[in-house]
This record gives C-alpha cells, structure tokens and sequence, in this order.
C-alpha cells in the first residue's frame, strides 16, 4: 500500500504540478462535502487540464506575435455593415477551415479593419488551442530573405509548419523585387494544402501583378491561395482611423483646419 506521504513527490514526477498543489485543499473540500474518492480524483484532473489549458493558450498568444486587444468584442461591426458578423464569428469560432488547411482573405482599403478582424479571428483560435504565426508580410520576407542567404530557408518553412495558422498582414506592401516575391511564392506555395494563411491586403487579386514579378508566378501564387479559401471584402467606407482622429478633433486634412461641417463631408466620403 503507497504511503500518502509520498503523494506530492509522485505527482511531482508525473509533472501534475497543479494536483500537486491542490491535493491537499481539495481533500478538506472532499472531506466537508463527502464527494467519494472518484469524485475527489476527477476534481483533482480537472483542475489539472484547466491549467494546463490556460498555461498552453497564454503560451501560444505569446509566441503568435498578434496585435494585443484586437479581439472580436472589441470590434464594431455596425461601423462595416455589408461585413456579415455571424460570418466572421463562424470563421472565429468553427475552426474546421484550420483543419481543412483553407485561407482566409480580407481584402479592403487602408482602416477598414482587415487587420483587426484578421487578428480577432486568429486570436479565437488560439483559444481554441490552434498555434499561430502573425507576420507583418514585409517583416516576413525580410526574415526568409536572410535565410535564403543563410542556407536555411528550408529549415525556416519547415518551422513555420508547427502553426497550423500564418497571418501575413499588408501583403500589398511587399516590394515588387524578384528576391522579395520569390521566397513569398515559396511560402504559399510550402504552405498549400497543408496549413492555413490569413491574408490582409488593400490589393485585391487584380492587382497582384503588383506584388509578383512575373505573371506566371501571380498565376500560380493566386490559384493556391484561392483553390480553398474564404474571401471577405469589406468595401470604402470611410476609413475607423479617419474617423477616430475626427471624433478625436485631430485634423487629418493636411494641415488645414477641419470646420465641424467638413468633418462630417470627410466622414461621409
Ligand atoms: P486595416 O488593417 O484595414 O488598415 P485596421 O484593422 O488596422 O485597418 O484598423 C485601424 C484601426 O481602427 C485599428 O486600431 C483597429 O482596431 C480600429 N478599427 C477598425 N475598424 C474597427 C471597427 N469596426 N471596430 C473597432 N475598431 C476598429
Ligand atoms: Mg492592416
């Protein structure tokens, strides 16, 4: 028969550290309210997975690199309307498209929201223990660019592939140079079919001969992209940041003084 003494030392060496923590308060618990000893164990496991559920999602918020706060109750979705929220909330929520390895897009002028929606979804998946990558694209292209000079480019894909999501935020931004494009095709072409891509760009897929070089390569990138991907347009509204600096009394018009009048002609624009 093991010696109760012994208790803390083996859940120690099992690495239960919240049971070994919380063995001996619950046992009062267990005592006052008779709970049998199942119940008392299954209370002890519970407490255990909720840690550790709660240590992985603050890990993983961690290294996913995402802008803070920009969650889904902070968004207003009054301010898009023609965004549908329940389909926003679908995608936040069912995260079977991660499974599937589909993308999501969201394209749309500057201020729109794109990042903060794109940043809201991905941050429901980590509450949902799926591993997250957010990149500024360009940021991200720096890194692979380096890595290609370093030999290492396909260690550093292969890295990537322990987050089932990558956010590539301002994919419109990237430089139209053959170096840049090449190591961004190689990225979505490594990652299609086997892990998702969030996509922001104020560039829709017209314009993306913009970003790649070659046209054959434009061809190729967005066929991947799209062949299992949802696509969210959010149209000119006026730009949340424009209106903020409004509300804000902050004149955004190059210098000039805003009269209350114009303010409203800009919001409305
Ligand atoms: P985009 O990526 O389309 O340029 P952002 O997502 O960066 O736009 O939005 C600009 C700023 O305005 C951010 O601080 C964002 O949190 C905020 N914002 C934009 N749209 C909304 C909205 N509908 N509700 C709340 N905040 C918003
Ligand atoms: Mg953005």
């Amino acid at each position: 028969m093991a010696s109760s003494e012994t208790l803390p030392v083996l859940l120690r060496q099992l690495r239960l550290s919240t049971m070994a923590q919380l063995w001996e308060p619950l046992l009062t618990s267990a005592e006052k309210e008779r709970w049998n000893p199942a119940q008392y164990l299954a209370a002890l496991c519970e407490q255990e997975l909720n840690e550790r559920h709660s240590r992985r999602i603050t890990r993983f918020t961690k290294e996913s690199c995402l802008p803070v706060g920009k969650t889904l109750p902070t968004f207003d979705f009054s301010k898009i309307p023609m965004i549908r929220q329940e389909k926003i909330e679908a995608l936040a929520q069912n995260s079977d498209w991660v499974k599937r390895a589909e993308n999501l897009l969201f394209f749309g002028p500057s201020g729109v929201g794109k990042t903060h929606l794109a940043a809201a979804i991905a941050h429901s998946l980590i509450e949902q223990s799926i591993r997250v990558r957010y990149f500024t694209t360009t940021a991200l292209v720096q890194k692979m660019q380096q890595a290609r000079a370093d030999l290492q480019i396909e260690n550093f894909l292969g890295k990537l592939d322990k987050y089932s999501v990558i956010v590539l935020d301002d994919l419109g931004y990237v430089k139209k140079t053959d170096a840049e494009t090449h190591v961004l095709f190689e990225l979505i072409a490594h990652r299609y079919e086997t892990g998702s891509i969030i996509i922001t760009s104020n560039q829709a897929f017209g314009e993306w001969d913009k970003i790649f070089s070659d046209p054959s390569m434009t061809v190729a990138a967005i066929d991947r992209v799209v062949h299992h991907a949802t696509i969210i347009e959010i149209q000119a509204v006026s730009s949340y940041r424009k209106r903020q600096a409004i509300a804000n009394n902050i004149n955004t018009n190059f210098g000039q003084k805003v009269s209350p009048k114009s303010m409203t002609e800009m919001i409305e624009r």
